[in-house]
């Protein structure tokens, strides 16, 4: 396990409010006891409750966002899920949130994408690589202390941001949250995610929304295949995405689609198996899409709401599959192929790794 937390890796599926801290969530949720807005004790236990279905999952978030959605909440979460994952040895992440509007606290979706990022760049305990084209404003190198012969002098850990489409919003709503993208790519936003209940909503509704995001050249990555819907994952993979994530549901002619179509696979392998979408990990479509050389990427979705980290996930996948150090620093390594930001930051992530390849031996 302390060899899977010393391998870089790269975050590509996390979910900014899936990834908050419990202590965090208590905290925001005593905050609001004293406030008479809720019951500290009627919240307490759901916060605590270890494994969740994929409904339960959802009831959860509603919860999250009742407690965490307010711009001090968000610049909280967002500064301390960049500090989680950058102590995992994370050196690139693109991290997920869909962009919330609450008009009776003055929140728009642009003031809580900046909240986010103000968040982001008050991270201390690492460097902070997020806007590349902005030199002048970049804050000095911060140096931590070495923890072990491996560990770098200077930590560094590049962060993205997607913009999530929540499949319960209107057509016109996720369109907003696409020109909004758009409008932030200078910001540190980088492309678009489908997310949210699986069993709610419809694809037709948002789609208007992911063609603008083709039209505009952002990168797009979707939810699919979370619950079984044929006619859906039929359309998904159709559009041809950048990337998916989980592909549990996929029966044999979606799988054909999927493999010659080379597109990416998120894999999230505890968040699947906790939800009970997969039923063990040794059930996991991880190694069959492996042993075919599909391109995929292990990611966390959640860490937050299921207690795991992406070192875990890589230490389970070893495990569980028989992957050599080799092989998993070879799959570490790979997803640089499947990051949405530019060449010079890929070429940065290529040096990472092959330095750490020399230490592999
Ligand atoms: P947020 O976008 O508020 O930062 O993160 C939480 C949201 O991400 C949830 O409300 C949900 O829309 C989405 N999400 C988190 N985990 C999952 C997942 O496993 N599946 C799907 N479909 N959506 C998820």
């Amino acid at each position: 396990m302390e060899w899977c937390r010393w391998l870089p890796k790269i975050e590509l599926h996390a979910h900014l409010n899936g990834s908050i801290r419990d202590s965090t969530l208590l905290e925001l949720a005593k905050i609001l006891d004293d406030k008479n807005v809720i019951v500290f004790s009627d919240v307490e236990h759901v916060v605590l409750k270890a494994d969740r279905s994929l409904r339960e999952c959802f009831t959860m978030f509603d919860l999250i966002h009742l407690l965490a959605t307010d711009h001090k909440a968000i610049r909280r979460i967002a500064k301390e899920a960049v500090e989680d994952f950058a102590a995992e040895n994370v050196i690139y992440l693109e991290l997920r949130t869909t962009p919330k509007k609450n008009d009776s606290i003055g929140m728009t979706k642009r003031s809580y994408v900046e909240a986010v990022i103000a968040g982001i760049e008050s991270v201390e305990t690492v460097k902070v690589e997020f806007i590349p084209s902005d030199e002048n404003t970049k804050k000095p190198i911060k140096t931590i202390p070495i923890i072990d012969s491996y560990e770098p002098k200077t930590k560094k850990i590049y962060v993205r941001l997607l913009l999530s489409i929540d499949r319960r919003e209107t057509t016109a709503a996720a369109l907003e949250t696409v020109e909004l993208a758009s409008e932030m790519k200078d910001s540190g936003v980088i492309g678009i995610d489908l997310s949210g209940n699986p069993r709610i909503g419809d694809w037709f509704t948002v789609l208007p929304a992911l063609n603008r995001a083709k039209e505009l050249e952002l990168p797009i990555t979707l939810h699919c295949g979370e619950v079984p819907n044929k006619k859906e994952i039929q359309a998904m993979l159709e559009f041809c995405p950048q990337r998916i994530g989980h592909a549990v549901f996929l029966e044999d002619d979606e799988w054909k689609t999927l493999k010659s179509s080379y597109i990416p696979v998120e894999i999230c392998l505890s968040s699947n198996v906790k939800t009970r979408c997969v039923p063990s990990y040794d059930d996991h479509h991880f190694i069959d899409l492996y042993n075919a050389k599909h391109p995929l990427v292990l990611c966390t979705d959640d860490p937050g709401m299921f207690s795991i980290s992406l070192s875990r996930e890589y230490y389970i996948a070893a495990k569980t599959f028989g992957l050599t150090k080799a092989q998993l620093h070879e799959m570490a390594m790979e997803a640089i192929t499947y990051v949405f930001a530019d060449h010079k930051v890929k070429k940065a992530l290529e040096e990472i790794f092959k330095d750490s390849e020399r230490k592999l031996t």
